[in-house]
């Protein structure tokens, strides 16, 4: 098969060592995005070989954050595929293989040294001035590899490497970058640098979507393509994910949040692809919102930055609130249903345009529940001082809160124009303000809210009455 047609593969690896932030997500999502566009395969693989750093329930996490984002995999721990397993832990066997071609070619080696000595050859690279190589220490002679000594790499060539990433352009490392590195523990694990390259290759994964940090260790890596003869992926290094002044790298450590607490916080995962795919990608035009499907199709990897993409949580709410807007009358009464479970369906049907107005994200409801809205289902307390409109009586008011009354009977509820359309005269004859602000505040009880027509449509007829004459009695009992 040649190159263009080659089915696509990528894939998502992992380390369960903890929770997901929008670093992996953001490779997750490029890999995904990738696989799909070419109706090609998408693997989730589990980096499980470093038993120290692992932290229980990681695999769990990171499978309910992917699917919480609708990042979904065609091959992975939890359905299976035809490369199964994909915990590397189980997948040992493998390894113990292709360690055994690369001792039988002479490529590999057990390490006989304690750490101490090891330490040894550390130190004195550092009396003479010179980096750290452990193949300036490697022993003439060798044991067999009992399972038990650390199994290391034995660079086949020293030479300089020169290599093409697809986002980063042509990169080369002196011979300085190759070393005799560990491929298999002495816990009998293999290391990172050994176990993605062989599973790669078993899983014809044709695209290594990954951070920054693996640059550096490409040379090493391409020994070992080299010694295995094997042609690498094809390499996709994405830029590094900043905090909002541009200059750090955001990591855990530095306020890098939980994916899922942006699901906590009632943000959408449509939002979070759109604003993980605009970190560190552009389409090349205008467009700034996306649908998942509509990112898949203009996704490419030609378009991916090579300079570090800034993350700025305001951007996020901007991309969030465009999200809501598009979304059918019956999402956004479902997301907003549980928030405001006072206020039955009826009611939030009538209020879902304000209350999408007024936020960005749906986590906000918490807030505005307890207060902008509650009018709509208790009626407020009123404080007869604010009935009145600059100079006004309160009796004055009342007369025009009556007058208002009086024309309900006849006023067609149907729509906020209609009720418009039977009040306005009467409060242009009278000055807008004289009547509408008594108006207003005798049906919300609010200093500031939405205009007196659409409070009387959302209440009904019978509520709006009810509600003057109580305002009325109050102020001349
Ligand atoms: N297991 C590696 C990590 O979590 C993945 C690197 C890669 O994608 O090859 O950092």
């Amino acid at each position: 098969m040649s190159e263009s047609t080659k089915k696509i593969v990528t894939r998502f690896a992992p380390s369960p060592t903890g929770f997901m932030h929008v670093g992996g997500v953001r490779t997750a999502l490029y890999a995904w995005a990738w696989a799909k566009k070419h109706k090609g395969t998408f693997i989730l693989r589990i980096e499980d070989t470093d038993k120290v750093r692992e932290v229980e329930g990681s695999l769990e996490h990171i499978i309910e954050s992917l699917r919480w984002l609708g990042i979904t995999w065609d091959e992975g721990p939890d359905i299976g595929g035809e490369h199964a397993p994909y915990l590397q832990s189980q997948r040992l066997d493998r390894y113990e293989k292709y360690a055994r071609i690369l001792l039988e070619k002479g490529f590999a080696y057990p390490d006989p040294f304690s750490e101490e000595e090891i330490e040894k050859f550390r130190n004195h690279a550092k009396e003479v001035k010179k980096a750290f190589l452990y193949r300036d220490y490697r022993p003439e002679e060798f044991d067999e590899w009992d399972g038990k000594k650390p199994l290391r790499f034995k660079v086949p060539v020293l030479k300089e490497y020169t290599w093409t990433d697809a986002v980063r352009g042509e990169l080369s490392a002196g011979v300085e970058a190759l070393d005799d590195f560990i491929l298999i523990k002495s816990d009998g694990y293999p290391t990172y640098n050994f176990a993605h390259i062989i599973d790669d290759l078993e899983m014809g994964v044709t695209h290594i979507m990954r951070a920054d940090e693996f640059i550096a260790s490409t040379p090493k890596y391409l020994s070992l393509y080299d010694a295995l003869e094997i042609t690498p992926p094809v390499f996709v290094t994405l830029p590094p994910i900043l905090g909002e002044e541009g200059t750090k790298k955001l990591g855990k450590r530095d306020g890098a949040k939980d994916i899922l607490d942006y699901r906590r916080d009632g943000f959408l995962s449509d939002a979070i692809i759109n604003f993980l795919a605009l970190l560190g990608w552009n389409a090349g035009g205008e467009q700034e919102i996306f649908t998942p499907e509509e990112f898949i199709k203009n996704f490419d990897i030609a378009r991916i930055h090579k300079s570090g993409a800034e993350l700025h949580e305001e951007k996020l709410r901007w991309i969030n609130k465009e999200h809501i807007k598009k979304q059918s009358e019956e999402a956004q009464l479902e997301s907003v249903r549980p928030y405001m479970k006072a206020y039955g369906d009826v009611l939030l049907k009538k209020l879902l345009p304000h209350i999408i107005d007024r936020i960005s994200i749906y986590g906000e409801l918490v807030n505005i529940e307890q207060s902008d809205f509650r009018f709509f289902i208790d009626p407020p307390d009123i404080d007869i001082e604010q009935v009145v409109w600059k100079d006004d009586l309160p009796q004055t008011s009342k007369m025009y809160l009556e007058e208002v009354q009086r024309l309900l009977p006849t006023t067609d509820f149907s729509s906020i124009e209609s009720i418009k359309q039977a009040i306005m005269p009467y409060a242009e004859e009278h000055g807008k303000g004289n009547v509408l602000w008594p108006l207003r505040y005798a049906l919300s009880g609010q200093e500031k809210s939405v205009d007196p027509f659409t409070i009387c449509y959302i209440l009904g007829k019978d509520e709006v009455y009810n509600r003057i004459t109580r305002v009325c009695k109050k102020i001349d009992p």
